[in-house]
């Protein structure tokens, strides 16, 4: 009897699944550890929670839980286009920004064209590419970024499009704004730039590539936010597409039609309103990215300095340091299916959630 496993698709049997972050209830159950006693710093989580004004509208429109949500998110767009100075048509919503990379990749790819992307890139990438029987191209890094002269040489004409994140998931690396518009002004019209910007907000003002301004020079430019990181609401589900109107309604067309859930729509909007909010987060963040790398480097150990809210660290045996850090009820990222045996990417959390996690790395190597 055949399986029916090979009723599928070859392209869909080839996909290797993604591999999230252990949940902290998982490694509760398997080590018997109390669950508010465990940290977890493996999913670029906010380690804030969201913003007070998010809760309250959540509140708010569970009273409405019975009715569908908006299938237009007429409110969100209208906040994003105000905030942002974008066209409602430019926009598309999406369940988490991973649905906005899957709706390109639907959109827009076919069985025999192709997609180039980034050795060391979000693995989502790939996983979109593959789902929809498309080819993909890894281009290998530079210093652990992206090598964008290399993406650019590797575009031919049945690549329809590219994926770029910025700064990059597990690696935190940045591309320079300069250097980001070069390679759309080099790109074929035809091709399709996936700007993944999940971390922008974790930026520096003056790193930021203020790429809502360029859509009005590339139609071919999609840029993919996301509510999961800064603003803390990655169990909702809620990220957005920016793009020209003609590729935002072929996104649009594959969309479910109430693919972004009523609580998401009035968190996400309540969020945006609550720029204090954000640059807590931001501050929080760049205080204990230091208070990390300051003692990644007094213990000698080597990391890829990030522009994101982790950062990728440097170990003799990761996977058995890994391991060694659950049993002590720390999670954090093995990133060997990312090409990099050698490292474990750390989330930034709390000064106490940084302090405990690295209380138990200096004991693991001393006592190695
Ligand atoms: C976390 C992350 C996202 C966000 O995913 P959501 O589906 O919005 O939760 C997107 N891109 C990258 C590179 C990420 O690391």
């Amino acid at each position: 009897m055949t399986r029916l496993s090979e009723l599928a698709p070859e392209y869909i049997r080839a996909i290797a699944p993604y591999q999230p972050g252990k949940p902290i209830s998982d490694l509760a159950r398997e080590m018997g550890l109390d669950p508010s006693r465990i940290v977890k710093l493996a999913s670029n989580e906010n380690p804030l929670g969201a913003s007070p004004k998010a809760y309250e509208a959540m509140q708010q429109a569970l009273e409405e839980i019975a009715r569908y949500p908006d299938g237009n998110s007429f409110a969100l767009r209208d906040a994003i286009c105000e905030k942002f100075a974008l066209k409602p048509a430019q926009l598309v919503f999406g369940n988490g920004s991973n649905d906005i990379l899957e709706l390109a990749a639907r959109a827009f790819l076919t069985p025999g064209s192709a997609a180039v992307y980034s050795q060391h890139a979000f693995a989502v990438y790939a996983l979109a590419t593959q789902a929809v029987g498309a080819i993909g191209v890894t281009v290998p890094a530079r210093d652990y970024g992206h090598d964008l002269d290399a993406m650019r040489a590797a575009i031919t004409p049945q690549t329809r499009m590219v994926f770029i994140a910025n700064p990059n998931n597990p690696t935190g690396t940045m591309l320079e704004k300069a250097a980001l518009l070069d390679f759309l002004r080099s790109v074929p019209p035809s091709t399709l730039v996936v700007l993944d910007e999940a971390y922008d907000e974790y930026m520096p003002a003056a790193a930021k590539s203020e790429s809502f301004t360029w859509l009005n020079e590339f139609d071919n430019l999609i840029i993919s936010r996301t509510f999961s990181k800064a603003y803390g609401l990655a169990g909702l589900r809620i990220g957005y597409g920016a793009a020209s109107p003609d590729v935002a309604d072929m996104m649009n067309r594959v969309r479910q039609p109430f693919n972004v859930n009523s609580v998401a729509q009035a968190a996400a909007v309540a969020s945006l309103a609550d720029d204090n909010f954000v640059e807590q987060s931001y501050a929080l963040n760049q205080a204990g990215m230091l208070q990390l790398t300051e003692a990644f480097e007094r213990l000698g150990l080597a990391y890829i300095p990030s522009f994101g809210n982790f950062v990728s660290v440097r170990l003799d045996n990761a996977a058995d340091v890994y391991r060694r850090l659950l049993e002590s009820g720390v999670i954090v990222r093995p990133v060997a299916n990312y090409e990099m045996p050698d490292y474990l990417r750390v989330s930034v959390g709390l000064f106490s959630e940084n302090a405990r996690f690295l209380e138990v790395l200096e004991q693991i190597l001393k006592n190695d």
